[in-house]
């Protein structure tokens, strides 16, 4: 079926057309327009509209990188649907690269789905998501750690809802963390508005990651595929999934003693009960500390800096069923994780299957 125009961001855009353009959002000191970098890529054939969005924390540099490849990448005649490609969000924590909207610090990720009378945040994040997410199908919310920190490649969802569900698995993602994200969050507010929306975490803030960035617009192609976006193209399953329940089978292990910290965990990110995993020490060496797995597990995040204060995160810790265990073994006597830790906490790409020639089955 031919596609509809769409009316975004101020824009018409028609049909089987692609469209750059800047879209205020706000002003600066001065009162010069602040501008988010969209991208409207309106397919020939009907379909699902599908945003993706970037740097909502504003020095979250991977997903600026993905979001500006997916927009160069494809073209309306290659698509049944619309993808709208929001460069980056918080366009004043880009300018300065940090992750807050630098006055007053406000975390833009917190702010939706925003007040049109409310703080600089709040009116942000109500403008971009009554003008664009909410015109929306379906979308992916990108981020990475915060500086100092490493995460390892999963998506965020809230599993409860298949739709949700759905674009989750499809994404590929090894280790999914179910549930609903904090209130304020892009995904969350997305997600209430029947926009089932996931948020992809990876690696480190302030840098793109090559092999993150590859994976990942492998990812967004198989989602593509799911929804019929593409219709030439299998849904992608990595081999292994492990979805991660709320609160129970995750935790952050945290510093008892302040103190120079060293990373004892590696060089692959599968554990067993009782491993170490970092060892804290004052300059004298007259106090170390030993944190260890509290049960055989994955370490997804760890802190990145050498140093720790009491109560500081050090590690993202999930626990792992038998059966997922056996099969991440598999994967390490394969090769799969061999720049694990030494590639700067990368996850290498996996050997893909798809949903016809799967291991399990997802
Ligand atoms: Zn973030």
């Amino acid at each position: 079926m031919t596609a509809d125009s769409i009316s975004i961001g101020g824009r018409t855009v028609e049909a089987g057309e692609k469209r750059t353009f800047r879209f205020k959002c706000s002003e600066t000191y001065h009162g010069d327009p602040i501008e988010i970098p969209v991208t409207v890529i309106n397919g020939e054939s009907d379909g699902p509209r599908v945003f993706l969005t970037a740097a909502v924390h504003g020095d979250e540099l991977n997903g600026v990188k993905i979001v500006q490849e997916v927009a160069s990448q494809y073209a309306p005649d290659a698509i049944n649907g619309t993808l709208v490609c929001l460069h980056v969000l918080n366009v004043p924590g880009f300018l300065a690269q940090q992750r807050y909207v630098p006055i007053y610090d406000e975390d833009l990720n917190r702010s939706f789905p925003g007040n049109s009378r409310g703080t600089m945040a709040k009116r942000l994040a109500n403008t971009i998501f009554e003008e664009f997410i909410s015109k929306c199908d379906l979308g992916l919310d990108f981020h990475t750690s915060t500086r100092n920190r490493a995460t390892m490649y999963h998506v965020r969802a809230d599993m409860r809802d298949p739709a949700v569900e759905r674009v989750a698995r499809a994404f590929g993602t090894s280790v999914i963390l179910d549930g609903e994200g904090s209130v304020g969050t892009l995904r969350r507010s997305a997600c209430r508005d029947g926009i089932p929306t996931v948020t992809v975490e990876m690696g480190r803030a302030h840098r793109f990651q090559t092999a993150h960035l590859d994976r990942a617009l492998h990812c967004v192609a198989s989602v593509l595929a799911e929804h019929e976006v593409l219709s030439d193209r299998p849904v992608s399953w990595p081999g292994w999934t492990r979805v991660v329940a709320r609160d129970r089978e995750k935790t952050w292990l945290r510093a008892e003693t302040a103190g120079l910290v060293e990373m004892e965990w590696g060089p692959h990110p599968l554990v067993e009960e009782g491993d170490p995993l970092f060892t804290i020490s004052d300059h004298f060496k007259d106090h170390v500390e030993v944190v260890r797995a509290p049960s055989t597990g994955l370490v997804i995040g760890v802190l990145e800096n050498a140093v720790a204060y009491q109560g500081h995160p050090l590690c993202h810790f999930v626990t792992l069923d038998e059966e997922t265990v056996d099969i991440i073994r598999d994967d390490i006597e394969q090769g799969v994780f061999d720049i694990y830790r030494q590639g700067g906490f990368q996850w290498p790409e996996p050997r893909w299957y798809t949903k016809q020639h799967s291991r399990t089955g997802p």
